[in-house]
């Protein structure tokens, strides 16, 4: 989970990096309150700065500067319900303005490929790091983290150097990415980013920006974490499987898909788009609508749970159910769907769509003789992969074209 820039500065109060005071404020309202609290009282600025989950806002306009809490509140009501990259401004959040001297960059994060973390910095901050790094390689250090032995005085130490940064800030910089690191490893997370890490005019040195990302794997050790869910965003097809324990991500496709096991549902994206692109509905092949791995096991429950959520989807035009039989066999998953529409049906969410099933693996025969010997409604066979996605993208353009010869 990425986290807004006012959460990662909370964060970084919590392990005692230097950041500013800060009010986030939903309302142009709101906004003149907080500059009035925040702005210095012998003149200065504070900045408004867009909440949203992607980085250029500076350079989108979403990163002001005002000297009243008059024009905080009209900055303010510029910036909210701004887009930025796609991402609508819901909140702003204001700092006291730094008086930045330099800018400079530093971030810690998991490095999959090498198998540890990895340390990057430079004193040439502020600018996106991609763009650093392709056009500056060599101003932007790197150095390799030990998970077990992480940051201490000494590595930071060499992340300083590395990062090329000027002597009279080292030994700030040096605490404070010892700081970061405890983010890092107190929060769980998989990115820290400090773009930019600021020299002020008064020689401090500040966290201007955070981005972090947090490990959803550690969720269990860090109740606080869920509070930091940002709900409003959240597509409400995700947010209603989630609940039911469901591991679904809603795609922009008419193929609504489920699949025991996260390999084969992938594997089962790629060949419903390919079988997609030769059913064309206004120009545009048929494409997946979702992914749900539902996992070992044959729980009617689980199926239904499945079939409901994509069938609440109002893009999906027809299902395709495709199980690899292993140790839960395909007789089991043939039963869990019967009696899975036995249970929409009471629930009063009657299947409304074509739905393809595939079976094959442990069983096949006998799961596919239950299923035919059910002869439920709207529900199909087919064999193969192949087959069966050809014919889910058939069904879904046919349903597209023509709306009212569905159910
Ligand atoms: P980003 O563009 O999304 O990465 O947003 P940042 O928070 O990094 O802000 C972009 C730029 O705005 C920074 O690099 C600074 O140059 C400028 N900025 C942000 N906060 C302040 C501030 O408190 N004072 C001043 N003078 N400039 C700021
Ligand atoms: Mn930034």
């Amino acid at each position: 989970m990425d986290l807004f820039e006012y959460q990662a500065r909370d964060l970084f109060a919590k392990h005692g990096v230097p950041v500013l005071d800060g009010a986030v404020a939903e309302t142009p309202a709101q906004a003149r309150a907080a500059a009035e609290r925040l702005l210095p009282a012998g003149g200065g600025r504070v900045v408004i700065k867009a909440q949203v989950k992607t980085g250029g806002r500076g350079k989108a306009g979403g990163v002001k500067l005002a000297s009243t809490a008059d024009e905080a509140e009209q900055v303010a009501s510029q910036i909210l319900g701004m887009d930025i990259k796609g991402h609508t401004v819901h909140r702003v959040m204001l700092a006291p303005a730094a008086a930045i001297e330099e800018e400079y960059y530093f971030s810690v994060l998991l490095d999959r490929a090498n198998r540890t973390y990895l340390a990057m910095a430079s004193r040439e901050g502020g600018m996106e790091i991609e763009q650093l790094a392709v056009e500056k390689p060599e101003a932007l250090a790197r150095v390799a983290v030990d998970a077990l032995e992480g940051i201490d005085e000494a590595k930071a130490r060499e992340i300083a150097e590395q990062g090329n940064f000027p002597a009279d800030v080292t030994d700030q910089v040096v605490a404070t990415v010892q700081k970061l690191w405890d983010v890092f490893v107190g929060e769980d997370a998989t990115l820290v980013e400090v773009n930019p890490l600021v020299k002020t005019a008064d020689g401090r040195v500040v966290a201007l920006d955070g981005k972090i990302t947090l490990d959803g794997n550690a969720d269990f050790r860090h109740p606080d974490h869920a509070a930091l869910e940002d709900e409003s965003s959240a597509d409400p097809l995700e947010a209603k499987a989630k609940a039911k324990g469901l591991n679904y991500v809603k795609l922009d496709g008419e193929v609504g898909i489920i699949g025991n096991g996260a390999g084969l549902v992938m594997s089962t994206l790629d060949v419903v788009a390919y079988a997609g692109e030769a059913h064309l509905v206004d120009g545009r092949g048929m494409k997946p609508a979702n992914f749900l791995d539902i996992g070992g096991g044959a729980s009617a429950e689980v199926m239904a749970n499945g079939l409901e959520i994509i069938l609440g989807d109002p893009s999906v035009k027809s299902v395709f159910v495709n199980v690899f039989g292993g140790i839960t066999a395909c007789d089991a998953v043939a039963n869990g769907i019967v009696q899975a529409f036995g249970l929409l049906q009471e629930r009063g969410d009657e299947i409304s769509h074509p739905l393809v099933v595939r079976l094959d693996g442990n069983n096949a025969e006998e799961g596919r003789r239950i299923l035919t010997e059910a002869n439920l409604p709207l529900l199909e066979q087919v064999d193969t992969m192949d087959g069966a996605a050809q014919r889910a993208a058939e069904l879904a353009a046919a349903t597209a074209a023509n709306p009212a010869a569905a159910k």
